[in-house]
C-alpha cells in the first residue's frame, strides 16, 4: 500500500523583503521575457515560460522563465511555479542534510503585479509545493517567499496555497493507487479515515443497503466483480447542522478499475484504468480541505465506487436496469459504465436538495478528442452555474472550455426497447461528450442547477504503465465553493435573468 500522507514540505514568508532566509540552500528567481521586462539572457535561458536554468553562486540560483508579462495568467504562473518546484526537487534527490532545506523564492512577488498579490501568492505556493511533491525527498523543504509584505493577506494566501497543494497531492496519490490497493471497500475505508481526520460527516452505504434502497444502476456496474460497490457520502457542515441543504453537492466518478465489463477493452486500452476513479478522488480531496480553509457554507460530496469487471454475474449488453430514480436504462455497452453509476449518485445527491450539483468524471474519450490533453470539458444545464464554474477555473488556471448542453441530441439517449427510458450508448460515434451529459442530466431534477465536468485529458499525464494523475479539478472546485460564500447560485440565477 503506498503512503497517502500529507507532504512534509511547507511554505512561509520571510519578513525581510528580497533577501534570502536563514540557511537558504537555493534562490529561485523569476524572470519575464519580452520588450518591457528586464530580461536576463543567459544562454540558453531567455525567460520563456516554464524554462528553468540553474546557475552557480552561493546560494546557487535557479532562474525560472515566466514568459511575456502580458501573457501572465493563472495557468501560466502555475505551470512556471510547478516547473520550479520540480527542478528544486530534482536537484535535492539523494541529498540528505538531516535538516529542513530552505529555498527562497521570489516568483510570487514578481507575478503579483499581473495577478494581484492574493492570487499570485496562493497559486505560486500551491504550485511550487505540487512540483516539490513530484519526488520523495529525504528532508522536508520550506519555500520562503521573498519580496512580499509579510501581512495578513500574504499569510492567508500562503496558508491557503499550502492546504490546496496537500489536497492536490491527496487526489494524485489516491488516483495513482492501483485497483487492488483501492477496491471500492478499501477506498471507502480510506475515505472514512480522511473524513475523521478532517472533521467531515461520513456515511458509507454497502451493497446490502444499496440493494435495499434501489441503487440498481450502481449495482449493475459492479455486478461482475467480487468487490461489491459502495456509495460514500461525506459532508462538510460548518454549523454542525445536518438538516441544512448544502450550498453545493459534488459527485465524482469512482470506477476503481474499468475493464469495460463484458464489452471488454483491449489490453492497451485497459492499461491505466485504475485511474478511472479520479473524479471521486478529487471530490474527497476537496472535501478534506474545506475545514482548514475555513469555508463557511455546507458542502456534500458523493463517491459512487464500483469495479467494472466481466466476471460471473456481470451485467450483459442489452440488460435493462432500474436506477434509483425509477428510470430504466438499457445497458447497450457495458464500457459506458460511468454514466450508469453516476446516474444513481446524482439521483441520491438530488434527494438532499442541494442549491447546486457539480459532477466531475473521467467520462468520455471524446472530450479529450475535442479539447486535447490539457483542457477539460464543462457542460452546464444551468448557465449561471456553468459561468460560475468557468470563472473558478479561470481564476485558478485549470483550463475548462464550455461545450453545449445539446438537447437536440436527446434521441441518442432514448432506448427503443419497449417501456425503457434510456440507453447508455448513443449509437453514433460523434458528439459523445454531449450525449453523456444529456444522460446524466436525466437524473438531476430541473429545479436543481447542475453542471458536469469531463476531465479525461487533463487528469492524466504520461501513458501506459507510466500514467500518473494530476489532481486536476481540485483547485477549481475549491475556488467554486469559496465563490459560493459570496454569491449563492440562486442569487446568480436571479442576476442573470
Ligand atoms: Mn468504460
Ligand atoms: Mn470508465
Amino acid at each position: 500500500m503506498p503512503q497517502i500522507d500529507a507532504s512534509p514540505n511547507s511554505a512561509s514568508v520571510t519578513s525581510t523583503p528580497r533577501t534570502d532566509g536563514p540557511g537558504t540552500a537555493l534562490r529561485v528567481l523569476g524572470r519575464f521575457c519580452g520588450p518591457t521586462s528586464p530580461v536576463v539572457v543567459w544562454n540558453p535561458f531567455d525567460g520563456t515560460a516554464a524554462q528553468v536554468c540553474a546557475t552557480g553562486g552561493e546560494p546557487p540560483r535557479l532562474l525560472v522563465g515566466l514568459g511575456e508579462p502580458a501573457d501572465a495568467d493563472p495557468e501560466i504562473v502555475h505551470r512556471c511555479a510547478t516547473a520550479a518546484g520540480r527542478e528544486i526537487a530534482a536537484g535535492l534527490i539523494g541529498t540528505a542534510r538531516g535538516h529542513t532545506v530552505n529555498v527562497s523564492c521570489d516568483l510570487a512577488a514578481v507575478t503579483a503585479g499581473a495577478l494581484g498579490r492574493r492570487r499570485a501568492v496562493r497559486i505560486v505556493t500551491a504550485a511550487v509545493l505540487e512540483g516539490l511533491d513530484s519526488q520523495e525527498l529525504s528532508d522536508p523543504v520550506t519555500i520562503l517567499l521573498t519580496g512580499l509584505p509579510d501581512d495578513a493577506t500574504t499569510q492567508a494566501a500562503v496558508r491557503a496555497g499550502t492546504i490546496e497543494a496537500r489536497a492536490v497531492q491527496l487526489a494524485q496519490k489516491l488516483t495513482n493507487a492501483r485497483a487492488n490497493q483501492l477496491t471500492p471497500t478499501r477506498f471507502a475505508d480510506r475515505a472514512a479515515e480522511i473524513a475523521q481526520s478532517s472533521g467531515l460527516w461520513f456515511r458509507c452505504l454497502d451493497d446490502d443497503e444499496l440493494r435495499e434502497l434501489g441503487f440498481g444502476a450502481l449495482l449493475a456496474v459492479g455486478a461482475g466483480s467480487q468487490e461489491p460497490p459502495r456509495l460514500v457520502e461525506v459532508a462538510y457542515l460548518p454549523d454542525k447542522d445536518d438538516s441544512v441543504p448544502a450550498a453545493i453537492a459534488l459527485v465524482g466518478k469512482g470506477v476503481t478499475f474499468d475493464s469495460g465489463g463484458l464489452s471488454l477493452k483491449t489490453p492497451s486500452a485497459m492499461t491505466g484504468m485504475f485511474t478511472d476513479k479520479a473524479g471521486a478522488c478529487v471530490v474527497l480531496a476537496v472535501m478534506s480541505a474545506l475545514g482548514e480553509l475555513g469555508v463557511r457554507v455546507p458542502v456534500r460530496g458523493y463517491l459512487p465506487l464500483a469495479e467494472n469487471l466481466p466476471g460471473c454475474g456481470a451485467t450483459r449488453p442489452g440488460d435493462i436496469v432500474t436506477s434509483l430514480s425509477g428510470k430504466t436504462i438499457e445497458v447497450v455497452d457495458t464500457d459506458f459504465e460511468g454514466r450508469v453509476m453516476m446516474a444513481d449518485a446524482l439521483a441520491w445527491a438530488s434527494r438532499a436538495n442541494p442549491a447546486a450539483i457539480v459532477d466531475i468524471a473521467t467520462l468520455t474519450y471524446q472530450a479529450m478528442i475535442a479539447l486535447g490533453p490539457d483542457i477539460g470539458a464543462l457542460i452546464g444545464r444551468d448557465e449561471a452555474l456553468a459561468a460560475q464554474v468557468q470563472r473558478a477555473a479561470d481564476t485558478v488556471g485549470e483550463p475548462l472550455w464550455q461545450l453545449p448542453f445539446a438537447e437536440r441530441y436527446r434521441d441518442q439517449i432514448r432506448s427503443s426497447a419497449p417501456g425503457v427510458d434510456l440507453r447508455n450508448h448513443p449509437g453514433t460515434d460523434v458528439g459523445r461528450a454531449l450525449t453523456a451529459a444529456l444522460f446524466l442530466a436525466e437524473f438531476v431534477p430541473t429545479h436543481i442547477p447542475w453542471a458536469h465536468v469531463d476531465v479525461l485529458g487533463p487528469t492524466l499525464r504520461g501513458s501506459g504503465p507510466d500514467i500518473r494523475a494530476t489532481g486536476f479539478g481540485v483547485r477549481m472546485l475549491i475556488r467554486l465553493i469559496e465563490s459560493l460564500q459570496d454569491e449563492s447560485v440562486e442569487q446568480l440565477r436571479e442576476l442573470s435573468q
